[in-house]
C-alpha cells in the first residue's frame, strides 16, 4: 500500500472519506489570485499616481492662474501708464499752444492765430475743437469758427484754465454737442479738456488756450495695446473715474454696462491709494460667470485724475490652460494606474500560475483521477509547502480508503462464511429434530411432517394410502437377556430390513420404543397386509446378531375414501389393530377396516 506520487488503489471510491470533501465545487464567480493582485496592486498604484498627479496638478494650476493674473495685470498696468502720458503729452501739447507768439503778437482773434489752431487740429483730428477764450471767457478764435463769441466763462476748463495747465474729467459734449458730429460708436460725444493759461510777455494772463479732445480717442490707445493674443484670450480694458463711474468700456461702446449700473467691480479700489489691484475672480454685472479682474491706478504724472484702468479676462479662458493641466494630470495618473495593473497582472502570474495547478490537482483528484499527481514545484515557500501537504495528505486519505475497502471485503466475506455455517447447522438441527438418531429414521415428529403432505395428496387426488404399524414382541426380555447395547443392534438392523423391504416414497419411522410406522402412498388395504405379512416373516426368518431370531406384531389400516377420514384416525386404527395382534398372540398381521 505504501506508493510514491502516483496512487494505484484498484477500484478506490470517490475521495470522500471521512466525510472530508475538498475542492468539490471550485467556486468560478470569485476572482482569481492574479486578479486580485492585479486589482489591489493596480488600484494602489491608481490611487497613489492619481493623488501625487493631482497634486502636481493643483500646483501647476495655481502656477499658471497666478500667472494669468500678472499678465492681466501687466494689460492693465500697461494701458494705464500709456493713457497716462498720452494725457499729459496733450496737456503739455495745450501749454506750448498757449506760448505761441502769434497769441499776443497777433491778438488772440487774429486770422494767423485761426489758421494756426486749424493747422494743430489738423495734425491730430481727435481734437474736435480747439479755441481761445478771452480773461472775460469769450471766445475769441476757435477751428471752424465753432462757438466764437460765445461766453464759457462758467465752464470748469476755462476757469481752471485761468489758473494752470487743466485736464478734466470726461464730460458730455454740451456747447458743442449740436455743432459736432456724434462718437464714431453712435453713442453721445464726450470730450475731456486740456486747457492752458495765455500769459502775456509781462506774465499776466491773457486767456485760456482750450482743446477739446474726443473721447474716441482713447479708444485707439486702448484696443492697440491689446494685441491679437489678448482679444483671442477675450482680455478687455475698462476705465473708471475716481467715483468709481465708467468712463470707458471695451471699444467705446458704454452704454450695456451704464445701462446695468455697472461701476468699479474692485470697489476697495476707490478707498486705497495703492497703483495695482492683483487680479481675482470678480462677478461683474453683464454676465453670472466671474471674470478674472485686475486694476491699475492712472499714474498721476501731472494732474491726479484718480482713474482706474480696469482689465478683465472671463475666468474660464485665463484658466484654461490650467484646468487642462489638471485634467492631463489626472489622465497620466490613470495611465499609469492601469499600466501598473497589467504589470502585476503579468507578474503575479508565477504565484498565481502554481495556485491553479495545485487547485486543478487537486479537483481531479477529488474528482476520483487517482492517478493525478500533486505537482511538487512552487516559486514560493508557502506553495511549496502548501503543495508537499496536500501531496502527503491526498497519500493517507488514499490509503486509509484503500485500508478501509479491504477491510469492508474481508468483513464481508466473514460474514458470508458465517452465514454458511448458521444455514449448515440449521440443517443439521433440522435433521436431528426431525430422525432418530439410534436408526436414521424419521422419529415421530419428522414423520408427521412429511405424512400430512402426503395425506393431503391423497386426498385430493384419491388415490390409496395405508399404514402399517409394528412392535417387537417381547423386546423387554431381550434387552433382559443380552443387554440394552444388543437391544439397540436389534433396533438398528431392523430399521436397515424395514428401510430396504418398502419403496423410497414409503415413509419409514420409529414412533418410539421397539414401535414402527411404515406409510404407504398408492397402495390398497390388500397390498399392505401382504407387504406386512411379507415383512413379519422375513425377519422372522433372520438371525440377529447376539440375539438370533425374533418376531413383530403388525396392524394395518388404510385411509377411506369417504366420510372425513384422516391420518391420524387411520393410524389410531392401525395402533388398535396392532394392540388386537398382540392380543391375538403376537406374530401376527391384523387389518382394521
Ligand atoms: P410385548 O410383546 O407385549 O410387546 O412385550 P414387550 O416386552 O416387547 O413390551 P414392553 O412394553 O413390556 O417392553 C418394551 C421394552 O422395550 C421395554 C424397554 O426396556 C425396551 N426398550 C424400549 N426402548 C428401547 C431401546 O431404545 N433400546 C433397548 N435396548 N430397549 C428398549
Ligand atoms: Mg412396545
Ligand atoms: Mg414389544
Amino acid at each position: 500500500m505504501q506508493q510514491r506520487a502516483t496512487y494505484k488503489t484498484a477500484k478506490a471510491p470517490r475521495l470522500s472519506v471521512y466525510g472530508c470533501h475538498f475542492m468539490h465545487h471550485p467556486a468560478r464567480t470569485l476572482p482569481s489570485v492574479r486578479t486580485q493582485i492585479a486589482l489591489i496592486f493596480g488600484s494602489l498604484t491608481a490611487t497613489l499616481a492619481i493623488t501625487l498627479s493631482f497634486i502636481a496638478g493643483e500646483l501647476l494650476t495655481w502656477r499658471l492662474e497666478q500667472q494669468a493674473g500678472a499678465a492681466l495685470s501687466t494689460v492693465a498696468q500697461n494701458a494705464a501708464m500709456l493713457l497716462s502720458k498720452e494725457l499729459l503729452q496733450q496737456s503739455h501739447r495745450a501749454q506750448v499752444l498757449a506760448r505761441s507768439k502769434e497769441l499776443w503778437d497777433e491778438g488772440l482773434d487774429s486770422p494767423s492765430v485761426g489758421k494756426m489752431l486749424d493747422r494743430i487740429q489738423h495734425i491730430n483730428p481727435h481734437n474736435v475743437w480747439i479755441g481761445v477764450a478771452d480773461e472775460q471767457g469769450v471766445v475769441r478764435n476757435a477751428t471752424g469758427n465753432m462757438l466764437t463769441g460765445v461766453n464759457v466763462s462758467t465752464r470748469p476748463w476755462f476757469r481752471q484754465g485761468m489758473v494752470e495747465p487743466f485736464i478734466s474729467e470726461v464730460h458730455p459734449a454740451k456747447l458743442l454737442a449740436d455743432l459736432l458730429p456724434r462718437s464714431s460708436t453712435g453713442e453721445p460725444l464726450r470730450l475731456v479738456d486740456f486747457s492752458a493759461p495765455i500769459h502775456r510777455p509781462d506774465g499776466s494772463i491773457a486767456g485760456v488756450l482750450g482743446i477739446h479732445g474726443s473721447w474716441d480717442w482713447v479708444r485707439d490707445i486702448v484696443e492697440g495695446l491689446l494685441s491679437s493674443t489678448g482679444r483671442t484670450l477675450q482680455q478687455s480694458i475698462f476705465i473708471f473715474d475716481r467715483k468709481g463711474e465708467l468712463i470707458y468700456a471695451p471699444d467705446g461702446v458704454m452704454a450695456p454696462y451704464t445701462s446695468l449700473g455697472q461701476s468699479l467691480p474692485v470697489s476697495q479700489a476707490l478707498h486705497q491709494r495703492e497703483a495695482l489691484i492683483t487680479a481675482a475672480p470678480i462677478v461683474w454685472k453683464d454676465r453670472p460667470q466671474a471674470y478674472l479682474t485686475t486694476a491699475a491706478r492712472l499714474p498721476d504724472f501731472h494732474a491726479d485724475l484718480g482713474w482706474w484702468v480696469v482689465a478683465r479676462q472671463p475666468v474660464e479662458t485665463a484658466y484654461a490652460d490650467a484646468k487642462h493641466i489638471l485634467w492631463w494630470a489626472l489622465a497620466a495618473g490613470l495611465m499609469v494606474g492601469l499600466l501598473s495593473a497589467l504589470l502585476a497582472r503579468s507578474l503575479a502570474r508565477s504565484v498565481s500560475d502554481d495556485l491553479s495547478n495545485l487547485a486543478v490537482a487537486a479537483s481531479r483528484i477529488s474528482a476520483g483521477n487517482t492517478q493525478q499527481e500533486i505537482p511538487l514545484s512552487g516559486n514560493n515557500r508557502e506553495v511549496r509547502q502548501l503543495s508537499a501537504s496536500l501531496s502527503q495528505m491526498t497519500q493517507q486519505l488514499l490509503d486509509a480508503n484503500a485500508a478501509m475497502h479491504s477491510q469492508v471485503q474481508l468483513r464481508t466475506q466473514e460474514l458470508h462464511t458465517a452465514n454458511q455455517e448458521l444455514k449448515l447447522a440449521n440443517q443439521t438441527l433440522q435433521r436431528l429434530a426431525s430422525t432418530d438418531p439410534l436408526t436414521g429414521l424419521l422419529n415421530r415428529r419428522g414423520f408427521e411432517a412429511q405424512a400430512s403432505l402426503v395425506q393431503d395428496l391423497a386426498l385430493r387426488s384419491g388415490r390409496p394410502l395405508s399404514v402399517i404399524s409394528m412392535d417387537i414382541d417381547f423386546f423387554k426380555r431381550i434387552n433382559d437377556r443380552y443387554g440394552h447395547d444388543a437391544g439397540d443392534g436389534v433396533l438398528q438392523q431392523l430399521a436397515l430390513v424395514l428401510t430396504q423391504r418398502t419403496r423410497k416414497t414409503d415413509l419409514v419411522a420409529r414412533f418410539g420404543g421397539e414401535e414402527f410406522v411404515i406409510l404407504l402412498p398408492d397402495t390398497e388395504a390388500s397390498a399392505a397386509q401382504h407387504l406386512a405379512s411379507d415383512l413379519l416373516s422375513a425377519i422372522e426368518k433372520m438371525s440377529f446378531t447376539h440375539v438370533g431370531s425374533l418376531t413383530l406384531s403388525a396392524g394395518v389400516s388404510s385411509l377411506h375414501s369417504h366420510g372425513n377420514d384422516d391420518l391420524a384416525a387411520m393410524i389410531r386404527r392401525s395402533d388398535e389393530a396392532l394392540y388386537e395382534a398382540k392380543h391375538n398372540g403376537r406374530n401376527c398381521v391384523v387389518y382394521a377396516s
